[in-house]
């Protein structure tokens, strides 16, 4: 069983890359596990028929000790695929990195991860690490293969650096940094820099996602991009990635050398 793991700002488009990857696999014939790690709990609204959306935290405090099971966690989504989202606080009242290593451990109790069930598992995982709970996939059970996903901003670059520390930081549990996804605000924009940061890091762009309204509109209507467009451009690279991601050896993945904050400024300027 494979594990993915989307990293990345928040708004830089995990989850409509996460999801549309998900979709890619399942309609390769795979099984797939979607589990979303925001406690806005969006990343299967385009991947559950009618946007109901189950979080574990409700289970938890819905059932009693010891009642909660692995079907009250799932819910059936399109192409078969299987979903879970973590849930989280009230925005103000608690702790959504909390919220998903609890997810995590009650995956490891109820045995929610079965390698019998499923051929990938894919994360897509809020923020940039700095909290240990969004770490949480990163450590022992899980070792996944992470995509960073980023757009030629610096705030999204210096997110990425964060993620990439994080990565590094848990080397020593199988965890590899697959690469990049450049998902671009603005597609005149020159990209000279984030290449240059790709190879600083060790790492590479495994795929740039085009700014692209058809995006927006499967929002609006509840679908991945791959259902709504599933012959344009951005549907198309989706597809690739998530073969490429698939395909991918962990051994060929270098450790990530994450840039000196000043260094990473300097390279956004353009004198890195
Ligand atoms: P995240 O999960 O990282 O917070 P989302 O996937 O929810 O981000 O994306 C944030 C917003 O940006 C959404 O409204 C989404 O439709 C939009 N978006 C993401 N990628 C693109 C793109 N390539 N083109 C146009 N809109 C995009
Ligand atoms: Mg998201």
């Amino acid at each position: 069983m494979q594990k993915l793991a989307f990293y990345g700002k928040g708004g830089i488009g995990k989850s409509t890359i996460a999801a549309g990857v998900s979709m890619a696999l399942a309609r390769d014939g795979k099984r797939v596990l979607h589990v979303g790690c925001d406690p806005k709990h969006d990343s299967t609204l385009a991947l559950v028929p009618d946007g109901k959306i189950t979080t574990v935290i409700d289970q938890i405090f819905s059932k009693k000790t010891g009642e909660l099971r692995r079907e009250h966690l799932i819910m059936k989504g399109k192409h078969g695929i299987e979903c879970v989202e973590s849930g989280g606080p009230e925005a103000g009242v608690g702790c959504g990195g909390r919220a998903v290593s609890r997810m995590l451990e009650i995956f490891e109790e109820i045995g929610v991860v079965d390698e019998s069930l499923y051929d990938v598992v894919v994360f897509d995982v809020l923020g940039d690490v700095v909290c240990g709970g969004f770490a949480a996939p990163l450590r022992s059970a899980f070792a996944p293969k992470v995509v960073i996903v980023l757009s030629e901003e610096l705030a999204a670059t210096y997110a990425a650096n964060n993620i990439a520390k994080g990565v590094k930081h848990y080397l020593d549990n199988d965890v590899c940094l697959a690469g990049l996804v450049l998902n671009l605000r603005d597609n005149s924009a020159d990209i000279t820099p984030i290449q240059k940061f790709a190879d600083q890091i060790k790492t590479c762009i495994l795929a740039t996602i085009p700014r692209d309204k058809l995006v927006q509109q499967a929002e609006l209507e509840g679908e991945s991009i791959l259902q709504h467009a599933p012959d344009s451009q951005t549907a198309g690279i989706i597809c690739e990635l998530s073969r490429k991601l698939i395909a991918l050896d962990p051994a060929t993945c270098l450790d990530p050398e994450p840039l000196e904050l000043m260094d990473l400024r300097q390279l956004m300027h353009g004198k890195g």
